[in-house]
């Protein structure tokens, strides 16, 4: 959660600056469902663990809601309700037939086994059953929940419905009916919004140095291809360390270390040495790519950071106090809403190809998602530069102004306002 502000100061302040009507206003001010459930799980000892879990549906006037579910020891309400309410912004940014949602559970899924996890996310989805669906709400992964998860969860669906419905969550195994490029779509998005960036700054791949702090799926996808693309990778963080090159290093062996098992912090590197996570958000880069949790940079390390753009692959990295300290520094920040939306534009084309039981291969997908985020991605900077605003603010206003519209052409749902 966005703790300086509870994370809907930017919508309330372009809801206040766009000429939109009083309904939208009112209706984009608050969730329009929050369900808690308890979610309880038999231990491996027999005992029973009851967690607590949330899922937010903000808003659905352009879809069937649309966000992931994860597991953290941090989760709360609010928590959720924030990040339910960016995904309403990100879908209908990327003009996704999508409404916003998300969920949550609060729980360490590092002291569960296998099996517990498994107990965990079959729970939860009997728990949310009876509001989720491919027309009502469709999960997907997110932090500390990835394929395994959701393969779980839709054969839990699939078992209470008594039929295949593949479409209900998105971020599958892909012998489950999962997509081809879902599980780096976040990595790849991220990459073209730092393409886009680029080639308006008139910089050369090879000309910028990025650090990324956070080695999970998201920023050790993005590490990856940005190397490959001919960035230049300097340093890379998790909890447990960091690691600095600033002649660069090559992040592949190091992801697939990690990947089975291996932390940032008892790992080496060619031509590379331990330094604080702290210490990594401080480095004089190009690009800091934050691509862990929320509030990495608040406003108390805001003036640490001496990177020239911060790229938000996480949800939420830098708190709203932090945003207004580095704009008025000029440092730029590419938000969250645009920058991470590789992924749930993958899981969008995973819930057509659900649904039409077409399956697409690599190359498609890949190059479907390119076709989205470039123009997106442009539109931002050029709204962005033509009002005056930062990424943010151009971002936000994109989202509700077509979130605005469909509100206007529906009505109030019972009358429809002269
Ligand atoms: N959890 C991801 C996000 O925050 C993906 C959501 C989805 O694919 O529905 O964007």
């Amino acid at each position: 959660m966005s703790k300086d502000n509870g994370g809907s100061s930017i919508l309330a302040e372009i809801l206040e600056r766009l000429d939109v009507s009083d309904d939208t206003r009112k209706m984009l001010s608050r969730a329009q469902r929050r369900l808690e459930v308890s979610v309880p799980v038999r231990r491996d000892d027999g005992t029973l663990s009851v967690y607590r879990g949330w899922r937010v549906q903000y808003n659905d006037v352009l879809g069937p809601t649309k966000g992931g579910i994860r597991f953290h020891p941090g989760v709360t309400l609010e928590e959720v309700t924030d990040l339910a309410r960016w995904m309403t912004i990100k879908c209908a940014l990327l003009n996704l037939p999508f409404g916003g949602a998300k969920g949550g559970v609060q729980v360490d899924p590092k002291e569960l086994s296998g099996q517990e996890k498994e107990r965990l996310s079959r729970s939860f989805i009997r728990a949310i059953t009876d509001i989720i669906g491919p027309d009502r709400d469709i999960p997907a992964p997110d932090v500390n929940t990835g394929p395994r998860v959701m393969g779980w969860m839709v054969d839990e669906y699939s078992i209470i419905k008594r039929q295949q419905v593949p479409a209900v969550v998105t971020g599958k195994p892909l012998p489950l009916g999962g997509s081809a490029g879902r599980v780096e779509a976040t990595g790849r998005g991220a990459l073209h919004v730092l393409d886009v960036w680029a080639g308006r700054q008139g910089k050369k791949p090879e000309d910028v140095t990025i650090a990324v702090q956070g080695f999970g799926n998201a920023g050790g996808n993005f590490a990856v291809l940005a190397q490959e693309a001919g960035y230049k990778i300097v340093a890379v963080s998790d909890s447990s360390g960091a690691l600095h090159a600033a002649e660069g290093l090559d992040p592949a062996p190091l992801f697939e270390k990690k990947q089975s098992g291996d932390t940032i912090g008892d790992l080496g590197a060619k031509g590379a040495e331990q330094i604080g996570t702290d210490a990594l958000l401080a480095l004089d880069v190009d690009v800091l790519a934050l691509a862990a949790l929320q509030d990495a940079v608040t406003e108390k390390n805001a003036g640490d950071v001496q990177a020239g753009m911060i790229l938000e692959i996480a949800n939420g990295p830098v708190s709203p106090k932090a945003d207004a300290a580095l704009a008025e520094r000029g440092v730029q920040v590419l938000p969250d809403v645009l920058v991470n939306a590789g992924g749930v534009t993958v899981s969008y084309f995973e819930w057509i190809q659900g649904r039409s039981g077409d399956y697409w291969g690599a190359e498609k997908v890949d190059s479907r998602l390119k076709e989205r985020m470039l123009p997106v991605a442009q539109h931002c900077f050029d709204r962005a530069e033509e009002d005056g605003l930062t990424a943010r603010q151009a971002a936000y206003a994109i989202a509700i102004e077509r979130i605005a519209a469909a509100i206007e052409s529906r009505g109030d749902s019972c009358y429809f306002r002269q």
